[in-house]
């Protein structure tokens, strides 16, 4: 029997885009061979590379002046592909972050390495739980960029909006939102986002890069880290994640055919509501976040000690409930409810709650 997986991610894909994977796991669309085992020049790989592109543009209603690439190495990678890429061609990028949790933590460090980066605002003294308000005035004019983690995944807050950087180009890192609630792409000089929350299994990462911020490399910027060699290659500059882009492909076809990003954005809204408006009215959960940064991905929750968390974790498992720990760095329990999370797994986790609740008041 299937699980309800909580996890922050590898997660949960929807069912029927597994069987449809599984259907021509072994012989796909009559090609006699698993896309696994598929040329990436053959024609019947193109078609899916290409297709998976022209979904996510469909989807995401990404503009024609920005370039859409599948590439490798993870969210992670691209905390070091931003400083090498949007350098103005010289060997000191110029990067202010703001950082709101670990993986933006993580951004800045590794820009550390390539320039002059500058620390706007954080929220690491409460613990992480709001995003900063920032205006134009509060980033340099003569920045390259202005680098935000969109969703936070590890102590779930998010931005409501896109800061307001001028004429800085906006980087976002939407690894645990992307395809989850509508954006204004053209808000963003770059977006990234690793697969495996809310696209596909891991091994793809997805880029969006404005066309005017292409040729802006460090000259000691790796080939295989510089957006252009795969912009020019159409992601076929190497062996892609092939395996991975197609299942990706395979999510892009369901979220259409389900209504596209609207209508999953409405359900996610209600499972949202529902386990927060739950801990809210509990005496036993709590969740520390301020209320209108509240992620509508990952939801922490904390019971009054650790032993007790701990309880909760260990006997939420004989119901179905699994990767419900919270992370190291956060403790307690989060539960990660991503698209393919359905709404009767947040109802499940919210019954086996009250029960819990009850049995330990
Ligand atoms: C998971 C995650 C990452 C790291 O992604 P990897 O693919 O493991 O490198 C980076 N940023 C955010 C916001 C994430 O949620």
């Amino acid at each position: 029997m299937r699980k309800f997986n909580f996890s922050a991610g590898p997660s949960m894909l929807p069912l029927k885009v597994l069987e449809r994977v599984q259907a021509g796991l072994i012989d796909y669309d009559g090609t006699g061979m698993s896309v696994m085992e598929m040329s990436h020049r053959s024609k019947p790989y193109e078609a899916i590379n290409a297709e998976a592109e022209s979904l996510l543009r469909k989807l995401m209603a990404i503009p024609d002046n920005y370039d859409v690439i599948f590439v490798q190495g993870g969210g992670s990678t691209q905390f070091e592909a931003v400083p090498l890429n949007l350098a103005h061609n010289s060997t000191c990028t110029k990067g202010d972050y703001i950082v709101t949790g670990n993986f933006a933590n993580k951004a800045y460090k590794e820009a550390l390495k390539y320039g002059d980066m500058r620390l706007v605002a954080s929220s690491k003294e409460d613990g992480y739980t709001y995003i900063p308000a920032t205006t134009r005035s509060d980033f340099r004019e003569d920045a390259d960029y202005v680098h935000i983690c969109y969703n936070n995944t590890i102590y779930g807050t998010r931005y409501t909006c896109p800061p307001d950087t001028g004429d800085v180009p906006l980087v976002a890192d939407m690894s645990s939102i992307i395809l989850s609630q509508k954006v204004d792409v053209s808000k963003f000089g770059v977006i990234y986002a690793g697969a495996q929350k809310n696209v596909g299994p891991a091994g793809v990462t997805i880029v969006i890069v404005r066309k005017d911020l292409e040729d802006k490399a460090s000259p000691l910027c790796p080939t295989m880290l510089k957006w252009k060699t795969q912009i020019d290659a159409k992601s076929l500059y190497n062996t892609p994640p092939c395996f991975s882009i197609y299942v990706a492909m395979e999510v892009f076809r369901y979220l259409d055919e389900i209504g596209g990003v609207d209508a999953i954005q409405k359900i996610n809204e209600e499972k949202a509501a529902m386990l927060y408006d739950y801990i809210d009215s509990s005496k036993l959960y709590s969740n520390p976040v301020k209320k209108e940064f509240r992620s509508m991905m990952n939801v922490p929750f904390f019971t009054p000690s650790p032993e007790l968390d701990a309880k909760f974790i260990a006997e939420s498992a004989d119901y179905g409930i699994v990767s419900i720990k919270g992370h190291k760095l956060a403790g307690g329990m989060r539960a990660s409810i991503y698209n393919a999370m359905p709404v009767e797994g947040v109802k499940a986790l919210i019954e086996f709650m009250k029960k819990f609740e009850k049995e330990n008041a």
